[in-house]
């Protein structure tokens, strides 16, 4: 036992009881400090977790606790000041508190920046490559018609195909990191289920390789489609993590955030704000759900250039455009 819960133990009233819930009762030692009357029928309570413990008053409705990895809260210092200890005392508890937040594994704050080559699915090749061997396959066909439907095209990006069933009604999109494969998409060019089957890694960033050029800043979306239609980076999905955070700052650029123009997408305005990076929400028409869609409404160059136009820096421009996503329909 932590000396954070043992001192409380020692301080607590001992003339305890064990109740239901794995709940140790004795009477309360906040009430009368909040306008209560004292309590006399045991309903504080005290319940703990290996190092971890919660206090609940079923009296006066007051709540404390601690867990490793947590500093000592207001609630859980003022428990310690009413169970009659010192402020000098719960002083050192808050650095034992803190001590154990220091050694605590952060496993949100591991980064990862080792991507394994993977493999794509056998057979795959690029579907130029395809095209070349002469091959005519309805099936590839269809991918080809699905892509250009989308608006993108054949040069935009290193677009594969698998003639392997279970992938051969798939357009393969395959992940590059530093020249090697590191992942992959395949998704359905017809109706039915999983639209995506993806082969990803933790950290990733998708089109990331493309970055190191000319421009000033990198766009960031979620999905693959909206990154390839602009060339900018997909963190596929709405929030990034840190090694995708970190890998983003490693590019010294601009980073701008487009996100997906739904509730969702206001997620990753949160991260734009605390990373200071910009954002933007071009006035694109309503149906318009996302950067793919618009580069099929608009074309590239437009797309791009309201982009740009309509990017804003700072806490308070980008919690505005963030509040629009909020307040849209589900
Ligand atoms: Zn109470």
């Amino acid at each position: 036992m932590n000396e954070i819960q043992s001192t409380l133990l020692a301080l607590l009233p001992p003339n305890r009881k064990n109740t239901s819930g794995g709940w140790v009762s004795f009477n309360a030692v906040c009430c009368h400090h909040r306008g209560e009357k004292p309590d006399s029928r045991k309903r504080g309570g005290i319940k703990t977790d290996g190092d971890a413990w919660t206090y609940h008053c079923f009296n006066c409705g007051f709540k404390a606790g601690w867990s490793p990895g947590k500093l000592l809260s207001s609630n859980t210092k003022q428990l310690f000041k009413w169970a009659g200890l010192g402020d000098t005392d719960i002083g050192k508890l808050g650095l034992v508190a803190l001590k154990y937040q220091e050694n605590m594994p952060r496993p949100d704050k591991v980064l990862n920046f080792d991507l394994k080559e993977i493999e794509l699915p056998h057979p795959s090749l690029s579907i130029v490559d395809w095209l070349n061997t002469g091959l005519d396959d309805p099936d590839l066909v269809a991918v080809v018609e699905y892509l250009l439907g989308r608006g993108m095209e054949w040069n935009w990006y290193n677009w594969h195909w698998c003639s392997a069933p279970g992938y051969r009604d798939r357009l393969l999109i395959p992940f590059y990191q530093d020249g090697k494969i590191v992942g992959y998409t395949g998704r359905k060019v017809t109706e039915g289920k999983p639209k995506y089957l993806t082969e990803s890694q933790s950290g990733y960033v998708f089109n990331l390789d493309r970055q190191a050029r000319d421009r000033q800043f990198v766009i960031v979306v979620e999905g693959q489609f909206d990154a390839i239609a602009i060339d900018g980076v997909a963190i596929m999905t709405n929030e990034p993590n840190d090694t995708q955070v970190a890998r983003l700052q490693a590019l010294g650029k601009e980073i701008i955030c487009v996100p997906d123009r739904d509730r969702p997408g206001a997620k990753m305005l949160k991260h734009a704000i605390t990373n200071e990076w910009s954002a933007s929400l071009p006035p694109w028409e309503d149906d318009v759900k996302d950067v793919a869609d618009a580069v099929k409404r608009y074309g590239r160059l437009y797309t791009l250039a309201t982009i740009l136009h309509y990017r804003v820096q700072g806490e308070i421009k980008i919690n505005l455009i963030k509040k629009k996503l909020e307040n849209l329909d589900e």
